[in-house]
């Protein structure tokens, strides 16, 4: 067993490496600065040296020329004393000019050429292989993370056509539809802040920026595949995010190691270019790893096919016969790198590559995420670690907070002027971003919005103003006020969770309060009914007066004594008629009434007729002698569509004039062509010139406003209300620039704030304990126990129909009186006047119930003895019955009739 298998160790060796020679040559082409790609050549030669167990026998020798990156007569002859020698490979240069020289060359004699060098307009060469990454795979990587970045509109700035090229993916992708971007090229010179500044001025904020390392550190220190080398000291607390690729992983340990060695080789050839994992360059990793690959590649096509190099001239016809199978091997390995994986397609063009996502943090570049060619771009960053990174890179920041003076959001703190700093203001935008900071950590400065505005777009220019601006100028890095969260605004900017919900509703003017009414009792029936009602009674005493004269059952002996009576009477004239009707309508009856089905029936129906009005009556008047009457006009948005003589706006720009423009909703269609079209223009700058309007405008303008604005005016305004509901559903947040990587962390601070009751406790502080807040719910609660109680004024109508009744009944009994004595005059014969001295001597005696009858001429009449209603009254109006009587109105009928009728 042990024999079998030392022979099996010996035969795999002398497979490894059957038929290569001893020394197998391979040359090294550098620029005079190439230092590092020199070092790493020949690190990695010595290492695969060292290697016993892939190169187990025999070892590779570099033969290195320097060659200046312009002067293509000196490399072609470098070359050519390389390729007499017998290489099996030739690797760089990495100067473009160079380059190509090499490449006829080792094409001429089918010898193995291994690049590294961006090459932006790669030529298909059988011989050649470069191991930097395709430049349209490359491009690939840079749009799918613009994608995933979610930027819409940016600015390219690119140093030189090989840029364009890495960007033509990203400049393919962005349709016409799209935002619009701008590319600029970098000018020539150091100085690139006018460029900066114009492309500041555009209000732009996201760059991509395309140029040689040695530039970044001048232009914002930013970089895209090398990123990882620039010094960003400066820049980690600064307000630029910056986001790059990189190939090369400064934390891997195979890095770590080979950097360990070079700095080791650095030693041993006296020279020292400092490096170190963060500054090893792609090209130089690339170079480690093309010697490797070329290595292994070797080894195993030396297994199957013995492997020996060639002198070969430049001026003879003769190639390396193992050259092409050579390049294949290599183009169909699949190994671990320094820059990743290393797969080639079938041209040879590195296609599939990873790149590493970095961003810039408090730490320097930290690994994000990756992207490969088959899945894009793949954040690796957990939530909970982003924001740990984020709130952590808060601690040092001071925000700039844009807002605007509106109270109770933001307002001038009183005196004006003896304040400086934060301290000029005070409201609830300025608490909340003082809670939210204590929580994150950040500082902050309070700034007015210069324009005022909220933050609008204007459809012609596309331009924002106010709040929105501010942010997308970078001018800002929050914004809050009352400022509501809109479809439109979301796209320009970002906002965190509400913090306020509220709706769209109508702050009015209350109704001037009326006047009590001295006839208030009438109000509870319209004027059409009391109409009805004295109609209804004047008809039902008619009809009851025809009927009891139609039935014979109303007719009665007057003389029940007498069993045949010569007349019979009925009590149902039309006076009786009447205050039969009035007495039921009054509720109070009176002392005759119907035997007659058809007169019942009248009756009965009239009673039933009473019992409702009256009852209805007063179940009316309770409610209007105790609530306040109010005459209210418009109850809602339809309401006010339907009119035109009370105007009404909303704030200029503001979310709510948007939501009227843009909706879909006939009414509201409606209300926003009257608003547009109102002469004068019935729109505020702000909601308190709104309110000023409303309050001085006579309840002829009606303000749209959003509802918690209105819940603080109506507070301290006790003249004003809100009038309907709400006509949407909406919230306030605070404003973030696009894809700010805040907005999480503030988003996650509001909550905190309102799930510990925070925010309730500033919204009671600002609207109902600060600036007179609460003022209206006193006098509300005190106008509410008034209702209950009746004035006078209520009243006092019913005293004067009292009062009007017993004059008129006066007037009537006087009128009785004089007309009594003058019949009484005539009858004793003697003046009116002695009548009417002797009648008026009886009354202002004012005792005694009776009253005697003096002349003799005077007819008997019951009516003497009803205790004082008129002196030798013979022909007294009232019968024993108290009913009119016969002589006077009463009618009476013949028996003879009456018997001829039954
Ligand atoms: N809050 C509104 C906005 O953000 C302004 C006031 C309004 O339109 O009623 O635009």
């Amino acid at each position: 067993m042990k024999i079998y298998l030392f022979i099996f160790v010996l035969y795999g060796a002398f497979e490894l490496t059957p038929g290569l020679p001893d020394v197998v040559h391979i040359g090294g082409i550098f620029g005079p600065d190439d230092y590092d790609l020199e070092l790493a050549f020949r690190y990695a030669v010595d290492r695969i040296n060292m290697d016993r167990n892939l190169f187990p026998r025999g070892r590779l020798n570099p033969l290195i020329e320097k060659v200046s990156p312009s002067d293509s007569f000196q490399t072609a002859k470098r070359v050519c004393n390389m390729t007499e020698q017998g290489v099996a490979a030739i690797f760089g240069p990495s100067s473009r000019l160079t380059s190509s020289i090499v490449q006829s060359t080792c094409d001429t004699l089918e010898i193995p050429h291994l690049e590294t060098r961006w090459d932006p307009k790669p030529h298909h060469r059988s011989c050649l292989l470069n191991l930097h990454p395709y430049p349209q795979s490359y491009s690939r990587a840079l749009k799918d993370l613009l994608k995933a970045m979610q930027w819409k509109s940016f600015t390219i700035i690119y140093e030189n056509n090989e840029g364009l090229v890495r960007l033509q993916e990203v400049l393919k992708a962005h349709g016409p539809s799209e935002y619009p971007i701008t590319v600029r090229q970098l000018g020539e010179g150091h100085d690139h802040r006018p460029l900066l500044k114009q492309i500041q001025a555009s209000s732009e904020s996201h760059i991509l920026l395309d140029c040689s390392v040695d530039k970044i550190a001048e232009i914002l220190r930013q970089a895209k595949e090398d990123l990882h080398t620039v010094d960003v000291e400066e820049f980690r607390f600064g307000r630029t995010n910056i986001t790059g690729f990189r190939m090369v992983d400064p934390q891997s340990t195979s890095l770590q190691n080979a950097v360990h060695d070079w700095q080791y080789e650095e030693v041993r050839f006296g020279r020292r270019i400092n490096i170190s994992p963060n500054t090893v360059r792609t090209e130089t990793a690339l170079m480690h790893d093309a010697v490797h690959l070329f290595a292994r590649a070797l080894v195993e096509m030396d297994r199957s096919h013995p492997i020996n190099t060639s002198h070969l001239s430049c001026d003879a016809a003769e190639k390396w016969e193992h050259g092409y199978k050579l390049i294949n091997y290599m183009k169909f390995m699949d190994r671990p790198g320094l820059t990743g994986h290393i797969r080639f397609d079938v041209y040879g063009k590195r296609v599939d590559f990873p790149l590493d996502i970095i961003e810039l943090d408090r730490d320097g570049f930290v690994k994000t995420g990756f992207w490969d060619y088959r899945s894009g771009i793949n954040y690796t960053r957990t939530e909970t670690e982003k924001l740990t990174i984020i709130s952590e890179s808060l601690q040092n920041k001071t925000f700039i907070v844009s807002s605007r003076l509106g109270a109770p959001y933001l307002m001038e703190r009183e005196p004006k002027g003896t304040f400086t700093g934060n301290d000029r203001y005070e409201g609830y935008s300025m608490d909340l971003i003082d809670e939210v900071s204590k929580i994150l950590g950040f500082k902050y400065v309070f700034e007015l919005v210069p324009d005022g505005r909220y933050g609008s777009l204007d459809p012609k220019t596309k331009k924002w103003d106010g709040l929105v601006k501010q942010l997308l100028e970078k001018k800002a890095d929050l914004a809050i006020c009352d400022l509501t969260i809109t479809y439109s605004r979301e796209q320009a900017v970002d906002f965190t969770m509400p913090f306020m919900n509220l709706g769209i509703s109508i702050l009015y003017s209350k109704p001037v309060k009326q006047p009590p009414n001295l006839f208030s009792f009438l109000s509870p029936l319209s004027v059409d009914v009391w109409i009805y009602m004295a109609t209804a009674y004047l008809g039902v005493s008619v009809v009851l007066f025809v009927l009891a004269r139609l039935t014979p059952y109303e007719w009665n002996n007057p003389h029940p004594c007498n069993p045949d009576p010569e007349e019979l009477e009925t009590q149902f004239n039309l006076l009786n008629c009447m205050w039969f009707a009035i007495g039921s309508l009054m509720q109070q009856g009176c002392d005759f009434l119907p035997k007659a089905v058809s007169t019942r029936m009248v009756a009965g129906m009239w009673w039933f007729f009473t019992l409702i009005m009256i009852s209805s009556y007063t179940a009316n008047l309770a409610a209007f002698l105790t609530v306040e009457r109010m005459d209210v006009t418009i109850e809602s948005a339809e309401d006010l569509a339907k009119q035109t003589k009370i105007k009404y706006g909303a704030v200029e720009g503001g979310s709510t004039a948007g939501f009227f423009k843009d909706s879909n909703f006939s009414t509201y269609q409606r209300m926003w062509s009257f608003m547009e079209s109102a002469r004068p223009p019935v729109f505020a700058k702000a909601n308190s010139e709104g309110v000023e309007r409303v309050s001085k405008g006579k309840r002829g303008y009606a303000f749209l406003m959003e509802s918690t604005s209105i819940e603080y005016v109506v507070e301290k305004q006790c003249d004003l209300t809100q009038v309907g509901g709400l006509l949407d559903s909406k919230g306030y947040g605070i404003a973030l620039p696009l894809n700010s990587p805040y907005r999480t962390a503030v988003s996650g601070a509001v909550l905190k704030l309102q799930e510990g009751g925070k925010l309730h406790m500033l919204k009671t502080k600002w609207w109902k304990e600060k600036q007179g807040g609460g003022l209206c719910k006193e006098e509300k609660s005190s106008s509410v126990e008034s209702a209950n109680e009746l004035g006078l004024a209520n009243v006092g109508g019913v005293f004067v129909v009292l009062i009007s009744g017993m004059g008129a009944a006066a007037v009537v009994a006087v009128l009785e009186f004089l007309w009594n004595t003058k019949k009484v005059a005539v009858e004793d014969r003697t003046t009116f006047k002695a009548a009417l001295q002797e009648e008026l001597r009886f009354v202002l005696k004012c005792h005694g119930s009776t009253k005697p009858i003096q002349k003799a001429g005077a007819k008997e009449d019951s009516g003497g003895k009803s205790g004082g209603t008129g002196r030798g009254n013979s022909q007294g109006p009232y019968d024993k019955y108290g009913v009119v009587n016969k002589s006077s109105k009463s009618i009476v009928i013949p028996q003879a009739e009456y018997l001829n009728k039954k």
